[in-house]
């Protein structure tokens, strides 16, 4: 499969390249030239199949090209060790958690397809077999979620150093030790700004054709192809169980969105042949994509800080991502892209208000506790489902992971799961930068 890049200003990549590289040379994203279709008789037998095998058949549509089909089936049983059912909350609202992974949230499952692949292809290029060779170096920018995954994704993969940069003071206490307490091959750095800061001192460092002589940088955000596709295996599986209780006939994707990779990676599987009716992307008041929803401009703005941090985001990344896929690779107006786009997603936005009496209404009335992320999910389904449609929505994060929020929230002791207090028990280890990129670089041409 061959990768173009939605600026179309850059050579074409094979998926190596891709996922090597992370941006493209014209910093656009990498989209896959085709996206195959399902067989229709795929679809209708994922009811009967497990989890690891319906998303071996979705790898192959992707990779199966330019991996080897043994190796890919390790990779992705390797990366699904856990399981994503799908909870029923309300009568016609369907929990999938998403949660069930080694730090407890969505992105478990991209960061572990990732480090595996990018395992796959350092061996491959030991062997002298491709072009990939020497330290590989992941520059990871987290609001929380996205460093500890990485970061546990990659740990002691070997060849491969991973750098964690994080908002100083703006990660909770729970998600901050699930990265900066790890050693070996991750290094957390504690930035002095805000997300919005790391994520542009990331992108620079891929700019910075000094840094890129010294040293082979990739990043692990969710603009590389490696960890966000693999996330289309939750939406096939999430349909397999549905399906299996006889509720897909106007199935309703929810998901609560920052960078709008998860989403992304649903509407890949739609495109796929997923019958899925239509999406939803859930915000907090970071609102910028529901903006775009209503009125067809894209501005993007700083973003704002809320109880649902994972989802603080002002310029989506993967918006690009989004708009390259239903324009056609721009061969359709803006009207008539945004017209497509608007037929099959709808947005909401929740202030914290509105998220943490959605969480104490949901708990009064089920008993099902929401994180805030997912409360936001939840309550646009509420809001947004017609009759006789049933709604999933992606729970993103296991509350534990905002107890202090959840607690306070909800007047309840949430219990840490082991795996959590685990890292908790560790020694803090980080490197204190500003938000100067000419430290951030220095910092790195000494490494
Ligand atoms: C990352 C994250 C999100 C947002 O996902 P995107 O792919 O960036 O849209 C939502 N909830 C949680 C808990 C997350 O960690």
């Amino acid at each position: 499969m061959k990768y173009y890049s939605t600026n179309g200003n850059a050579p074409i990549a094979d998926l190596q390249k891709a996922v090597v590289k992370g941006l493209a040379e014209d910093r656009g994203l990498y989209m896959p030239e085709e996206i195959y279709t399902l067989p229709k008789a795929f679809i209708n037998d994922m009811p009967g199949m497990k989890f690891q095998d319906i998303a071996y058949n979705v790898a192959q549509n992707f990779f199966g090209d330019d991996v080897d089909g043994d190796a890919l089936q390790d990779i992705v049983y390797d990366t699904l060790s856990f399981d994503c059912p799908v909870v029923k909350v309300t009568e016609n609202i369907y929990a999938l958690e998403l949660f069930h992974g080694p730090t407890l949230a969505f992105k478990d499952v991209g960061a572990r397809f990732m480090a595996r692949l990018l395992g796959y292809f350092l061996r491959m290029g030991s062997r002298g077999e491709t072009a990939t060779n020497g330290t590989v170096n992941v520059l990871v920018a987290t609001s929380g979620d996205t460093g500890s995954a990485v970061a546990n994704g990659f740990l002691g993969v070997e060849g491969i150093r991973v750098y964690v940069l994080y908002p100083k003071g703006k990660v909770s206490p729970i998600q901050e030790c699930q990265f900066t307490t790890l050693g070996k091959n991750i290094t957390a750095i504690e930035v002095d700004g805000v997300f919005d800061d790391c994520q542009a001192l990331v992108k620079s460092a891929f700019m910075d054709e000094e840094l890129n002589k010294h040293m082979k940088l990739t990043s692990a955000n969710s603009i590389n192809v490696a960890r966000f596709l693999p996330q289309a295996f939750y939406y096939f599986n999430a349909y397999a169980r549905m399906k299996a209780l006889g509720l897909v006939d106007e199935l309703v994707m929810c998901v609560p969105s920052g960078n709008f990779g998860n989403i992304c990676s649903a509407l890949f599987g739609h495109e796929m042949g997923l019958p899925i009716k239509r999406f939803i992307a859930a915000n907090n008041a970071n609102d910028v994509f529901y903006n775009y929803l209503q009125t067809g401009k894209y501005e993007p703005k700083a973003s704002v800080q809320t109880l649902a941090n994972a989802m603080d985001v002002g310029d989506p990344s993967n918006f690009a991502r989004i708009l390259n896929l239903y324009s056609k690779n721009n061969a359709l107006t803006p009207e008539a892209t945004h017209h497509r786009i608007t037929n099959l997603i709808s947005g909401a936005t929740y202030s914290d208000e509105q998220i943490k009496e959605t969480m104490r209404k949901c708990y009064s009335e089920t008993d099902y506790v929401l994180d805030p992320h997912g409360a936001c999910g939840f309550r646009a389904l509420q809001e947004n489902l017609k009759p006789g449609e049933i709604g999933v929505f992606c729970e993103t994060a296991h509350p534990a992971k905002f107890k202090e929020k959840v607690d306070d929230i909800l007047g309840i002791d949430i219990e840490i799961p082991a795996r959590l207090r685990a890292f908790m028990e560790g020694e803090k280890q980080s490197v204190e930068l500003s938000k100067d990129f000419a430290d951030f670089k220095a910092y790195l041409m000494n490494q």
